[in-house]
């Protein structure tokens, strides 16, 4: 969560989920949230009228959301269009040492280790424990929702907390490149310069954003030497790494190289399955070890999106009282067709498969060698692997079989839709149907 419109975003979804999306549209739409601090948010809708609605319906259900997402009680007051806005002097949300919340939440306890991150950790860990040491520069590159964030974090909570003298600044590539160029229209770049040069440490998230912006990168640059010079820890993160940053200019590049290249990599089974068991204990909601399995198998894109699956289920726990496997299944088949986005679960795709061509699920992940069934179990193979990624091995476990006959009904299934129009045609609108949720 960064900013307040993500805030806002968390509280409609929570308010949606438990009571009625249409609902939390109509008084909600063209909301804004003004304002955001350690006491609570103020939202701004145009209209008094939806003002005093809001204010008598909506306080305490917001008020709930926000206990949710910041784990503490917290206010919210309902402005409209010509209303004064909250004074922009009182500081932002934050808890202790000025830090928000939520970041304090980003530690090194609550990250789970897997074979996908556990360079990352230990480089991360060793940058907090021994800022300057021997990991400097250090760049965390990544897919979305794996994490380098969350290290990027829990490094400047630590030295927070076990370093106070340190001064720590941590900030995103587009936090940068805009205090730059407010800083060059102000005619304020000495003050720029101080604070970023001064630092004993520097955190910069998302550095990627600077790509290609002249100013930015020759401002970096510099920032860059003056920690470098004096052993002052730099940490970058990155959805890319440096090689695959073509407009990076070339003398930070060679800089960056010179420092610790780790990747993040998507986790693997059994760390989502720790992710889970660990999200969902942290929400206090219990899983039997089918549903674990079952939505560590399911969610493979990222860590954002397994969090929010289990969170999403605390949801349906208060609803339905416990969380059955078929309650995760169909919990986690509405995200899919209310996220057209999202990559659809196995499950999800054997549904419409089977209901394309009038199977049933049971049968097709049983053991029957009937030709027809056959058919079935291999285009549902083909179409997992076409519109997820999920390993061979992964389909396999889902269909009962091992990863060498999900590879030959895959590649099967290939070769005859080049051969056999019909099939193609059949492979074709499956997939649509699943697609256009
Ligand atoms: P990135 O910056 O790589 O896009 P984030 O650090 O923002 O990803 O991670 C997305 C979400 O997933 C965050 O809520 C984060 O706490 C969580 N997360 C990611 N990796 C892990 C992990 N290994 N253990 C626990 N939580 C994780
Ligand atoms: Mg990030």
């Amino acid at each position: 969560m960064e900013s307040r419109e993500d805030v806002l975003q968390f509280v409609l979804d929570y308010m949606a989920e438990r009571t009625s999306r249409t609902v939390v549209k109509a008084w909600f739409s063209e909301t804004e949230m003004v304002g955001l601090t350690e006491s609570g948010a103020v939202i701004r809708t145009p209209a008094p009228f939806k003002r005093d609605i809001l204010r008598e319906r909506y306080a305490e259900p917001v008020r709930e959301a926000l206990r949710e997402l910041f784990g503490v009680p917290m206010d919210v007051d309902f402005i409209a269009g010509d209303d004064p806005a909250p004074d922009p002097g009182q500081p932002e949300k934050s808890g202790c040492g000025g830090v928000p919340y939520y970041r304090q939440q980003y530690t090194f306890d609550r990250f789970v280790v897997g074979k996908s991150n556990d360079m990352a950790y230990g480089a991360a860990r060793n940058v907090a424990d021994n800022p300057g040491g021997d990991y400097n520069p250090l760049f965390l590159y990544g897919g979305s929702g794996l994490g380098k964030t969350h290290l990027l974090f829990a490094i400047a909570n630590q030295l927070r907390v076990q370093r106070p003298e340190l001064r720590v600044l941590d900030f995103t590539g587009e936090i940068f490149t805009n205090e730059l160029a407010t800083a060059i229209r102000q005619g304020t770049t000495p003050a720029f310069r101080e604070k970023y040069r001064t630092a004993d440490v520097i955190l910069c998230d998302d550095i990627q954003f600077i790509e290609g912006k002249d100013f930015s990168q020759e401002e970096f640059f510099h920032t860059f030497n003056a920690l470098h010079q004096v052993s002052g820890q730099i940490v970058v993160t990155s959805d890319r790494p440096p090689k695959h940053l073509p407009l990076l200019e070339e003398r930070l590049r060679t800089r960056f190289d010179a420092g610790l290249l780790v990747d993040v990599q998507s986790p693997d089974f059994e760390t989502r399955m720790a992710i889970v068991k660990s999200t969902a204990a942290r929400t206090g909601l219990r899983l039997g070890d089918d549903v674990i399995v079952y939505i560590a198998q399911s969610v493979t894109n990222n860590v954002r999106q397994l969090e929010g699956f289990v969170k999403k289920m605390t949801a349906y726990r208060d609803m339905m009282g416990n969380v059955s496997l078929e309650g995760a299944q169909k919990a986690l088949n509405e995200i899919v067709e209310k996220h057209p986005g999202l990559r659809p679960t196995p499950d999800y795709v054997l549904g419409k498969v089977c209901e394309y061509y009038r199977a049933d699920k049971s049968d097709v992940l049983g053991k029957g060698r009937q030709a027809r069934l056959v058919q079935v179990r291999q285009v549902g193979m083909y179409i997992v692997r076409k519109m997820t990624d999920i390993s061979l091995q992964g389909v396999g476990d889902f269909f009962n079989r091992d990863h060498s006959t999900v590879l030959y009904g895959v590649e099967k299934m290939e070769r005859d839709r080049d051969s056999n129009p019909a099939l193609d045609t059949e492979i074709t609108e499956i997939m649509e149907n699943i697609r256009s949720v």
